[in-house]
């Protein structure tokens, strides 16, 4: 993969890093306010389930930010873009698609790991 391509990639990843942390900051600022002694049980349990799902979206995040920067510390050390299972290329079309991604789609489909 030449300079130019992995400083495409490169920025892709950085964008994506970028819009997590915005949609991290959003999602919790809101939960973390709702909670409060006032609103009846209905609300209580309305905000309790919103708060879950915002956990459980920010957990999903972590997880990504955390695959992202792998993949940005993978284009330093030049390693980017081959599968780390087969130690194949991984097809332009999948790399398109995640970015951010350590196995080509064979492994992937072997490891059945959501990320
Ligand atoms: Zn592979």
């Amino acid at each position: 993969m030449d300079v130019r391509e992995l400083q495409r990639y490169k920025q892709l990843l950085l964008a994506k890093l970028d819009e997590l942390s915005a949609t991290r900051a959003e999602a919790l600022a809101p939960v973390m306010g709702a909670r409060g002694p006032r609103g009846d049980l209905i609300d209580q349990a309305a905000v309790q389930t919103e708060a879950e799902l915002q956990i459980h979206l920010y957990q999903t995040d972590s997880r990504l930010s955390r695959a992202i920067e792998d993949a940005l510390a993978r284009i330093n050390r030049a390693t980017f873009g081959a599968c780390e299972a087969c130690k194949q290329p991984i097809s332009k079309a999948r790399l398109e698609a995640v970015p951010w991604t350590r196995l080509c789609r064979e492994c992937k489909e072997q490891e059945q790991n959501p990320i």
